[in-house]
């Protein structure tokens, strides 16, 4: 009973590097890799179109959008984030490069 469990305080420890490019923890993700996002949309940078502009993404130490899931509480409860719910009811903000979530614009609320 020493400090009071925070939010997120199931969220798994930081992964040293991507699980599929290897990119280490703040470093930029292959280009090919499946887990980099386009910072424009949040969707795969796999995906986005050629002419995006977006910056280019890193690899965090999670799963992208992980760490929103374990903030919003998010989680099928044993320390899974539910993406699924993310994508479908979060927003991409592209400036902070993050999921809001619906009627949170801030993290003041
Ligand atoms: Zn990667
Ligand atoms: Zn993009």
């Amino acid at each position: 009973m020493t400090t009071p469990p925070a939010i997120g305080s199931d969220m798994p420890p930081l992964e040293p590097s991507c699980p599929r490019c290897h990119a280490k923890i703040g470093r930029v993700h292959r280009k090919w890799c499946p887990v980099a996002r386009c910072l424009a949309t949040g969707l795969q940078r796999t995906g986005h179109d050629e002419t995006c502009l977006c910056a280019k993404d890193t690899w965090s130490g999670r799963w992208p959008g992980a760490a929103e899931c374990f903030e919003y509480g998010w989680t099928y409860g044993d320390g899974l984030p539910d993406l699924n719910r993310l994508m479908s009811t979060a927003t991409w903000d592209p400036v902070a490069h993050r999921w809001i979530r619906p009627g949170h614009r801030t993290s003041t609320d």
